[in-house]
């Protein structure tokens, strides 16, 4: 523990803090920041960077630098969150709009995967707009002899159905875009159990409520 004079911390800003934090992860090759490690390199004491962030995690992660929990996250997890945080919002998120709860990643978690914030909507988009490319789903699943397409609509297909939608309900037009909390879901026309295919001519989005309005008929995802 440092000791500290009052009117240093005063004038400590946050940017003096995480920029601190990120010197010692990097002189240490870290890619976190352990609070043993900040202790005996850092500038200031641990307690003022837990007191101005909340927690030393929280602290961690606003300067950009990944928390024990974050490590090894594969792609699939960062591009699924993004997608559920662009189907919540039914557009593209903003950089200051990729944080929790919202998003389960925060946006420094992309930056340091892809290169920049910007590289990532791009990478995630043309993932989204791919096909043939084999996830490890398709690769479990390529034994399997079946002359059906599975009931779910994979992360790519739903996307790829929205997009075409413009992220609106087809039977009432709502979109969370413009109210925000309406739930969009990716809907069968010709019901699976009824031998309707899992594509995207036979798939549509609605909104929850609509969904929940056509469960009497069918049952759906
Ligand atoms: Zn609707």
């Amino acid at each position: 523990m440092q000791f500290e004079l009052s009117h240093d911390r005063r004038n400590i800003s946050d940017s003096d803090l995480l920029s601190d934090l990120r010197r010692v992860a990097s002189e240490h090759s870290e890619q976190q920041v352990k609070q043993r490690t900040y202790e005996d390199h850092g500038k200031y004491g641990v307690t003022t960077v837990i007191r101005r962030f909340g927690t030393w995690n929280a602290a961690v992660e606003a300067a950009g630098l990944e928390t024990t929990v974050e490590r090894n996250i594969p792609d699939e997890k960062l591009f699924s969150a993004l997608y559920d945080l662009w189907v919540s919002l039914g557009r593209q998120p903003s950089y200051s709009e990729v944080q929790k709860p919202a998003c389960l990643f925060h946006v420094a978690t992309y930056e340091r995967r892809f290169g920049s914030w910007r590289q990532a909507l791009e990478v995630f988009v043309s993932y989204a707009n791919s096909e043939g490319m084999a996830s490890p789903e398709a690769v479990e699943t390529t034994g399997v002899v079946s002359s059906r397409t599975t009931r779910c609509p994979d992360l790519r297909l739903r996307f790829k159905v929205l997009q075409r939608d413009r992220f609106r309900c087809c039977a009432c037009g709502a979109s969370p875009s413009v109210t925000p909390g309406v739930v969009l879901e990716v809907d069968h026309i010709k019901p699976w159990s009824k031998g309707g295919e899992t594509n995207i001519d036979n798939l549509q989005t609605l909104c929850a409520a609509c969904n929940q309005g056509k469960t009497n008929h069918h049952e759906e995802q």
